[in-house]
């Protein structure tokens, strides 16, 4: 069974083909600069066909799917025969609201369903659609699947999803605590409990997504029982460019400060211009700061004499800082912990990254093996702990595309 995988942004759409009988990818790509002008890399696993990395034009989600289809069955580069090769079509949706505890046959209600989560996640949610629909279009009568990445935290307890505001805004509007990045959290603490060996009663994980995005998830017994981003993706720990968790006035005060600017606008400071691009005023790449910081990217280690920007150092130590923060407050509600995974860009690249957050781990025994740490890019879960840390500390490469594709096997396998 061959299963196509999207993950439809607002200018972007990225794909990955695979042939679920061996879990392997045939081919994948990325549609980039959509309605702005248009560009398309596709690379062709499988058979060792030429690499396409061309501009093409891209007024709308319908010409990027076409164009990928195009690609997809093309003699010059393409990977299957005809369209009748594609089985099924797996969605990464970002909201899912209250409605979806696991992934879902997408129909017309269901996608009514997703259609009113958009205003809970208004970047995300209209984009994911017009992917799905433009697919709807290309290839009627494919199944396609919604897989949704606030669905592995709807096990957080009552407490702690909801908002201690007014409780009409909750039963109203659903405003409540979502949480973001389930797919990763899922696949990395699933890797985690194997590697463990003991079973998944009783394990107590906290996984760290550290990307361009970041969240933390407390995952005890298989279940999240907490995650760092709530109502939207901008609170937890500071991000690439988001502020994470400030005080929630500051949107006033921003407001104010920049000649009463609407909230909206406020707002986007603190999602576009903060975190570690707004304390640094370098980049919001962690590879930039670091190296601003003096830091070898590929061993994590300061390299001596270096010039060290110290707004980078600032942007990385508070970063570090507020990751371990949410680590404590973890273990502690989950009365200990088994392992700290770290996953996605930086936490599977940036040793200096992990080192940082471990050294303050240090008062509740946690420890990592220096050496070992200094790696990046893994393939497999690989265990950087030191002999007498009293947790595991793993890294472990995440998939979220193998879940979807995985997801959409098991819901056509039910049809
Ligand atoms: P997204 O949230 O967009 O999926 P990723 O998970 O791909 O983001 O993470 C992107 C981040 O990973 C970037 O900030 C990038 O700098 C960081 N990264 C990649 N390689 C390294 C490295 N060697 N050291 C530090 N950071 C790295």
């Amino acid at each position: 069974m061959n299963v196509l995988v999207i993950n439809a942004g607002s200018s972007s759409l990225k794909y990955q083909l695979f042939d679920m009988s061996s879990e392997t990818i045939i081919a994948k790509g990325l549609c980039d600069r959509i309605g702005i002008d248009g560009h398309l890399k596709h690379t062709p696993v499988s058979n060792g066909k030429p690499v396409f990395n061309s501009a093409i034009s891209l007024p709308t989600h319908a010409e990027a799917i076409s164009a990928v289809i195009a690609k997809l069955t093309s003699l010059e580069y393409g990977v299957v025969s005809d369209l009748s090769e594609i089985n099924a079509i797996g969605h990464r949706v970002v909201h899912g609201g209250s409605k979806f505890f696991g992934s879902a046959l997408i129909d017309e209600e269901v996608l009514k369903a997703i259609e009113a989560c958009a205003p809970l996640a208004p970047l995300h949610v209209p984009a994911n659609m017009m992917g799905i629909e433009a697919c709807q279009k290309a290839m009627p009568g494919v199944p396609q699947i919604a897989v949704f990445d606030t669905a592995f935290h709807h096990t957080l307890p009552d407490y702690a999803y909801t908002c201690p505001i007014p409780y009409k805004y909750y039963e109203e509007h659903g405003i409540r605590r979502y949480g973001y990045h389930g797919t990763s959290h899922r696949y990395v603490s699933a890797l985690a409990i194997d590697y463990l060996g003991k079973g998944t009663e009783g394990t107590k994980i906290i996984t760290c997504h550290l990307g361009n995005g970041s969240s933390l998830a407390a995952v005890k017994d298989g279940k999240s029982i907490e995650t760092t981003m709530g109502v939207t993706p901008l609170e937890g720990v500071p991000m690439g460019t988001r502020s994470g968790t400030v005080d929630p006035a500051l949107v006033a005060v921003l407001s104010e400060l920049n000649g009463d600017i609407p909230t909206k606008n406020a707002i986007d400071i603190l999602n576009k211009e903060s975190g570690v691009l707004g304390v640094s005023g370098i980049s919001s790449d962690f590879r930039d700061v670091e190296t601003a910081a003096g830091v070898d990217i590929n061993t994590g280690e300061e390299i001596e004499g270096a010039d060290i920007h110290p707004r980078a150092k600032l942007a990385l130590d508070i970063f570090c800082y507020q990751v371990a923060k949410f680590i404590g407050s973890f273990y502690l509600i989950m009365g200990g912990v088994d392992a700290i995974v770290f996953t996605a860009g930086v936490g599977e690249n940036s040793p200096y990254v992990r080192r940082g957050v471990c050294k303050i781990l240090s008062g509740i025994g946690i420890e990592l093996d220096r050496a070992k740490n200094r790696f990046r890019g893994p393939d497999e879960t690989v265990d950087i702990s030191s002999e007498s840390s009293k947790a595991k500390v793993l890294v472990i490469p995440t998939n979220e595309e193998l879940v979807i594709a995985r997801d959409t096997k098991e819901i056509i396998g039910d049809l």
